[in-house]
C-alpha cells in the first residue's frame, strides 16, 4: 500500500506542477496519466494472473519448448505435484541457462540447462521453491509492482485495458517475471516451501539444501554467467543451504 500511497504522491505533484504553469503536459495527458495511476492502484488479483498468463505466453513464444526428453522428465517428476487452487502445468525452455520459473497462473517454466546440472530430488526442490514465491504471493506484487511502473511511464493505455497491452509492455514483465530477484525473507520462505513441497513428493528432506548447495558450487565455477539471476546476487546462499540441511538433518534425526 506504501507503494501505491508514493505513487499517487508524485502524480499529485505533477498535478500541482501543472497549475503552477508548467506547460509541458497537457490536460489529456495528465489525465491519461491520472487514469493509469487509478488502475494501476486498483488492478485486481484476478488481473494479476490474467498478466502473468499473459507474460508466460509471451516467453512461450519466444522460447523453443521441449517436446523430448526433457520435457518426459520433468512431466514424469512432477505428476503427483498439486497445489490446492492453482492448476499447474509444465514446460521445458530449450537453453543452456539455468533457471526456472512459476507464474502466478500456475505455469511453471523449467530451463534444460537446470535440468543438466540437476539430479531430480534437486530439480524437484527448486521447482517447488520457485511454486513458493506464488504461493506466498511474492509472485503477484512484483507483478503488480511492474505494471504500476509500465502506468508510471505512461505506457499502460489510459482504460488499462489487459487486452490491449503492448508487446513491449508484455515483454518487460515477462522479463520480471523470468528474472525476479526477492528479498533475502522472501527467499527463505520459498527454501522452506521447497523443502516441504520435495518431501510432500516423495523425495528426501535434503533435496532443498542438495539443490542450494549446488547452485553455490556452480556460482563459484565457469557456469556463473549462466546462473542468470537465480541465486547468483545472494551472498546468503550457503547460509541458505546450511539452514535447509539443519531442518533434514532434525527430521532424520542426524541431529
Ligand atoms: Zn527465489
Amino acid at each position: 500500500m506504501r507503494r501505491i500511497a508514493l505513487f499517487l504522491g508524485a502524480v499529485m505533484a505533477l498535478s500541482s506542477c501543472s497549475i503552477l504553469g508548467n506547460t509541458n503536459w497537457d490536460s489529456a495527458q495528465l489525465g491519461s496519466a491520472m487514469a493509469n495511476a487509478a488502475t494501476a492502484a486498483s488492478i485486481t488479483d484476478a488481473q494479476v494472473v490474467e498478466l502473468c498468463k499473459q507474460s508466460t505466453a509471451q516467453l512461450d513464444a519466444r522460447n523453443k519448448i521441449d517436446n523430448g526428453a526433457y520435457n518426459k522428465r520433468l512431466q514424469n517428476l512432477m505428476k503427483t505435484a498439486n497445489v490446492p487452487g492453482l492448476p499447474l502445468n509444465f514446460k521445458v525452455y530449450q537453453t543452456d541457462e539455468i533457471n526456472a520459473f512459476a507464474s502466478a497462473d500456475g505455469s511453471v517454466r523449467v530451463y534444460s540447462g537446470l535440468m543438466d546440472v540437476m539430479d531430480d530430488d534437486e530439480l524437484i526442490a527448486v521447482i517447488g521453491h520457485e511454486i513458493g514465491h506464488v504461493v506466498k504471493q511474492h509472485v503477484k506484487s512484483r507483478m503488480k509492482k511492474a505494471y504500476m511502473n509500465a502506468a508510471a511511464r505512461n505506457v499502460v493505455n489510459a482504460a488499462g485495458a489487459l487486452g490491449a497491452l503492448s508487446q513491449g509492455v508484455l515483454g518487460d514483465l515477462a522479463e520480471t517475471l523470468a528474472n525476479s530477484q526477492y528479498s533475502q525473507k522472501m527467499e527463505y520462505q520459498a527454501d522452506d516451501y521447497g523443502y516441504e513441497f520435495a518431501i510432500a513428493n516423495g523425495h528426501t528432506p535434503y533435496s532443498m539444501a542438495n539443490s542450494l548447495q549446488k547452485l553455490v558450487k556452480l556460482s563459484g565455477g565457469s557456469r556463473a554467467s549462466q546462473l542468470q539471476n537465480m541465486f547468483s546476487d545472494h551472498p546468503d546462499n550457503q547460509k541458505r543451504a546450511d539452514r535447509q540441511r539443519e531442518k533434514a538433518d532434525r527430521l532424520t534425526g542426524k541431529k
